[in-house]
């Protein structure tokens, strides 16, 4: 085993970079030329083999809008439930069509392919650009399927902080209080990407924040999965990734 990944224990795919969103605050920028997504094959073949040669607990699918990509997502997803990893988790905007029965059926996709955790991200943010109803009987339908969904606010500066956009937020946040959804703690945004851009008044550019999203190279905990098939130094699509794997020096 790779000394550099003795306590791996997750993997995430960045399931494609399209995206229905525009978010002010988006950590990748802008999403206008994104197309594409991983090949889902692929993707479930290396999470066999990945989880045969180290213990993984939680598989996470993200985007851009991953349910741009249902069946991509159920695909990894499925793999990850039959080979006993425990947490699964997705995270969307729930903004991907505004047909209900399109809506529906991806609602019991997820649910049939065993996510266990599904993280709505909804906030002054998303909702500046995403509608609010389609996201909202995307939330209802996959409570009716069985899916445990969470929302999944951005806050600015700390979830206490009174800026107009954390208040725009709790608006948000109590319009799905009919639905009974659990709230998680959500994120405090970081100063990335279009956050730095078009939020910068709100960090303070006098001091360093680390990336909470970044690890210690020399110890990670999480392999990542780009849309391209990219991983730490390699891309999957070339190289076998238990090769990459081996292979891999920070
Ligand atoms: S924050 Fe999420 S939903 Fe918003 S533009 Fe970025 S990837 Fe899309």
């Amino acid at each position: 085993m790779n000394e550099y990944l003795k306590h791996l224990e997750r993997i995430e795919f960045v399931v494609t970079l399209a995206c229905t969103g525009k978010c002010r605050h988006c950590s990748e920028g802008d999403h206008e030329s994104c197309s594409g997504h991983i090949d889902p094959r692929i993707a479930a073949e290396a999470v066999r083999k990945i989880c045969g040669a180290y213990p993984i607990r939680t598989l996470m699918t993200f985007g851009g809008e991953p349910l741009l990509f249902p069946e991509a997502v159920c695909e990894i997803q499925r793999t990850a439930a039959e080979l006993g990893i425990g947490k699964r988790q997705v995270i969307t905007n729930g903004y991907f069509s505004r047909e209900p029965e399109r809506i529906e059926a991806v609602a019991r996709s997820l649910a049939d392919s065993g996510v266990n955790d599904l993280l709505l991200s909804v906030d002054a943010f998303h909702q500046e650009h995403i509608p609010l109803d389609p996201v909202f009987d995307f939330a209802k339908k996959a409570r009716e399927a069985g899916l445990p969904v969470r929302l999944q606010p951005a806050w600015l500066v700390s979830p206490e902080d009174p800026n107009p956009y954390n208040t725009r937020t709790r608006e948000i946040l109590r319009s799905f209080e009919p639905l009974q959804i659990p709230q998680n703690q959500g994120n405090v945004i970081f100063p990335a990407g279009n956050a730095l851009k078009y939020l910068a008044e709100y960090f303070d550019a006098s001091t360093t924040v680390s990336n909470p999203y970044e690890e210690e190279p020399k110890n990670l905990r999480t392999i990542s999965f780009g849309p391209d098939g990219s991983v730490l130094n390699g891309n999957v699509y070339q190289t076998d990734i238990l090769e990459i794997m081996e292979q891999y020096r920070p």
